[in-house]
C-alpha cells in the first residue's frame, strides 16, 4: 500500500504518517526530515538547503528527488510520502514517475486544519523541538507558500478521486483511528 499525506504545516502529517507506517509496516518518507538530516552534514549542499529551510521557502525539487526517489523505489512493502508533492509541478512529475515505475497510490490523506490552529501548534512545537523554521515569521511564510502552492495539489488529487479528507483538529489517536477506519 502506498499513501501520500497532504496538509498545512502543523497539521500532524509527520505524527500520523509515523503511526500509520508502524501499523502497516510501510516506509515513512518525510521530505522535510530528509532535508533536515542533510543539513547536519558539513557540505555546500547542506548550507544551500539550510538557507531555504530557514526562510520557510521551498527547496528546489531536484534536490528533493535526489533524496527520495531511491527510497520510493526500494520500499518493497509500500511507502507513505509526507511532505511531497508540495506544488502542482511536483504532483505532475510524481504522477509520471509513479506511472513509469508501475507504482499505484491507494489514497492521498489530506489533514485539514485552520491557519490559526496550524500556527498555534507550530509555535508550541518550536518550544519543544527547537526547529529553526518554527519562528513566527517563518511560520507565516510557510503558511503562505502552502496556500499559494500546495492547496492546488489537493484539487489535483480530488479530481483523480484519491483524496481522503480528514479533520486534523482532534487528538492524535482519534485522527489515527479515523484514518485506519477509512482505509479499511
Ligand atoms: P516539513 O517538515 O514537511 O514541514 O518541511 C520543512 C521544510 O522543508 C519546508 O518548509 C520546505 O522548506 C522544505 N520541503 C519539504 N518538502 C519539500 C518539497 N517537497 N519541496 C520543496 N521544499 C520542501
Amino acid at each position: 500500500m502506498n499513501l501520500i499525506f497532504l496538509g498545512p504545516p502543523g497539521s500532524g502529517k509527520g505524527t500520523q504518517a509515523k503511526l500509520l507506517a508502524e501499523k502497516y509496516n510501510l516506509l515513512h518518507i518525510s521530505t522535510g526530515q530528509l532535508l533536515r538530516d542533510e543539513v547536519k552534514k558539513d557540505t555546500d549542499k547542506a548550507k544551500a538547503i539550510k538557507s531555504y529551510l530557514d526562510k520557510g521557502q521551498f527547496v528546489p525539487f531536484d534536490t528533493i528527488l535526489e533524496l527520495m526517489e531511491e527510497k520510493i523505489l526500494n520500499a518493497s512493502q509500500g511507502f507513505i510520502l509526507d511532505g511531497a508533492p508540495r506544488n502542482l509541478s511536483q504532483a505532475q512529475h510524481l504522477d509520471w514517475f509513479f506511472d513509469k515505475n508501475d507504482i499505484q497510490i491507494k489514497k492521498v490523506i489530506f489533514l485539514s486544519l485552520t491557519d490559526q490552529e496550524s500556527t498555534q501548534r507550530l509555535l508550541k512545537r518550536a518550544k519543544s523541538q527547537n526547529r529553526s523554521d518554527d519562528s513566527p515569521q517563518v511560520i507565516k511564510n510557510r503558511l503562505k507558500e502552502y496556500h499559494r502552492q500546495t492547496k492546488p495539489v489537493v484539487e489535483f488529487y480530488q479530481d483523480k478521486d484519491l483524496l481522503l479528507k480528514i479533520d486534523a483538529s482532534p487528538d492524535i489517536q482519534t485522527i489515527h483511528q479515523t484514518i485506519v477506519k477509512k482505509l479499511s
